[in-house]
């Protein structure tokens, strides 16, 4: 068996569920590693030893009463810090709810708990999920265990990390311009944004409501599929959620991809794409057709607007979203001193509490959304928006899943980008067309460029998560067999 720290979401479950290992053990294990490496990762913004340790308790118990358990059941989580947990600090990134204990769970959080999963804490993130490397957290950033020099991308940066760095075998993210995908390539993992709607978005603090959705980063494509179908369904909480059945996604790892069309959309390549990282991904799509998949190229001539289209969208719904924080309600009040205004109150909190990224995209948006301007930013963008999701429904029209690079390049170095927005954007030029169109998307490791991760993007139509987890199944397989499984084989930097 391998070191306990280093086997898969799955394994450790059935070690549990057998008696091999308990959970409580397995909860140790995880807090001792994160009191030895989160010095250096920043991969936590709160860890919540007691809660996870009461929780690793009572999953004991069940095993010892004979009640059954799930497949991931005493397996330790870490929580993006943008998912409600009731009376666990839940900041955001952000100073603005510094202290904040939300008196509820998240959906996605409570049925991580029902699955019997365990909490281990809140993973650090770009403030209110802005931003591509974590360097926008208003407390510290987090760095990528694969080189410490470098960011672990964003905006679910200290989830990826997390897992990246073995704190904890899963984690939970979310994905609304590519945080979840993104983080996931440049560490090294599996990370898939569901179907919008596929998973409920109650207690997910609104950055875009129309593009947010969370998901799982993983180490294997089997415990992502696993933590998928855990979070998955309706929830009549969430207005947007779909009232369709959990999709089953573990039985498609597995399967074979024989007669599976792969497009390889032309646009997701060529300038500004670092050249190692498109080896990768030629390498394993000559792979999938190794493995008799048809390879077809296919155009997808307006993903080339997806980027500015999404920065007129996110920042509109954000500035509206955003609005909420004024100091009234909940964390940070600043400059009340008993003679200053209601309004003089809520405009010295927001200054105080918001960083520079949210404060840009706030004013982007309220101008975005200003009269006069409205249809020429926010409507020019919503039409955008609709062109992007008739490429998709074409593209599917011949092809059963779309595959590009996951990122253009691998983990910059902390710093590199932080004063140029501009190129941190470029972060997620492949990521965000699945968002703006709401069809599902996974990112999975397909090798390394110079020592570093590089990711493999798979999209499928809306509600066919399934198709994506049958090729990225195969994927990893063939991946395996040929060059073994860097993050579960070889010792990032740590
Ligand atoms: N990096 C993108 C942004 O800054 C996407 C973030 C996300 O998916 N939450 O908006």
């Amino acid at each position: 068996m391998r070191e306990l720290l280093r086997l898969p979401a799955t394994e450790i479950a059935a070690a549990v569920a057998k008696g091999d290992l308990s959970a409580v053990e397995v909860t140790r294990v995880h807090l001792d590693r994160i009191a030895g490496v989160d010095g250096e990762v920043a991969a936590f913004l709160h860890v919540d030893a007691a809660g996870a340790l009461a929780a690793a308790r009572s999953i004991d118990e069940q095993r010892t009463k004979g009640e059954p358990l799930g497949p991931l059941a005493g397996v330790p989580i870490a929580i993006k810090d943008v998912l409600t947990t009731r009376g666990v600090p839940t900041t955001c990134g952000s100073r603005i709810l510094d202290g904040w204990r939300p008196p509820y769970d998240a959906t996605v959080v409570r049925k991580v708990r029902a699955a019997g999963l365990i909490p281990l804490g809140k993973a650090n993130m770009d403030e209110f999920a802005m931003g591509s490397s974590t360097e926008n957290s208003a407390f510290r950033p987090t760095r990528n265990p694969w080189d410490l020099t470098r960011i672990p991308g964003g905006s679910s940066g200290g989830s990826a990390a997390a897992v990246a760095a073995f704190e904890a075998p899963l984690a939970l993210g979310t994905d609304t311009g590519g945080s979840i995908r993104q983080p996931a390539a440049v560490c090294g993992l599996v990370g898939a944004k569901p179907t919008y709607g596929g998973v409920s978005r109650y207690g997910l603090v609104a950055f875009s409501s129309s593009l947010d959705q969370a998901g799982p980063l993983t180490r294997t494509v089997l415990d992502a599929a696993l933590l998928h179908e855990a979070i998955a369904g309706h929830d009549p909480l969430d207005s947007t959620s779909i009232d369709t059945p959990v999709p089953s996604l573990a039985a498609e790892v597995g399967r074979d991809v024989a007669g599976m069309r792969v497009g390889v959309v032309r646009e997701l390549s060529g300038e500004g794409y670092q050249p190692e990282v498109e080896e990768r991904f030629r390498e394993a799509v000559a792979l999938l057709g190794d493995l008799d998949a048809e390879i077809v190229e296919v155009s997808c001539p307006h993903f080339a607007y997806a980027l500015p289209a999404y920065y007129l969208i996110a920042p509109s719904e954000a500035s509206s979203n955003l609005a909420r924080f004024d100091g009234m309600r909940y964390g940070l009040r600043a400059g009340d001193d008993g003679v200053a205004s209601a309004e003089e109150v809520m405009s010295r909190t927001r200054a105080a509490g918001f960083g520079a990224e949210v404060k840009r995209r706030i004013m982007i948006g309220t101008y975005a959304l200003s009269s006069g301007y409205y249809e020429a930013y926010y409507g020019q963008a919503q039409k955008v928006r609709t062109l992007i999701a008739r490429d998709f429904d074409a593209a599917y029209q011949q092809v059963d899943v779309l595959v590009s690079p996951t990122t253009p390049t691998t983990a910059f170095p902390l710093g590199e980008r932080v004063d140029d927005p501009m190129a941190m954007y470029l972060a997620d030029l492949c990521t965000i067309p699945a968002n703006l169109a709401g069809v599902p998307s996974m990112s999975l490791p397909c090798g390394l460029a110079d020592g570093l991760p590089v990711g493999f993007q798979i999209m499928a139509p809306a509600l066919a998560d399934d198709r994506m987890y049958r090729v990225a199944g195969a994927l990893e397989a063939e991946l395996d067999a040929r060059r073994g499984h860097p993050l579960l084989d070889e010792v990032p930097a740590l």
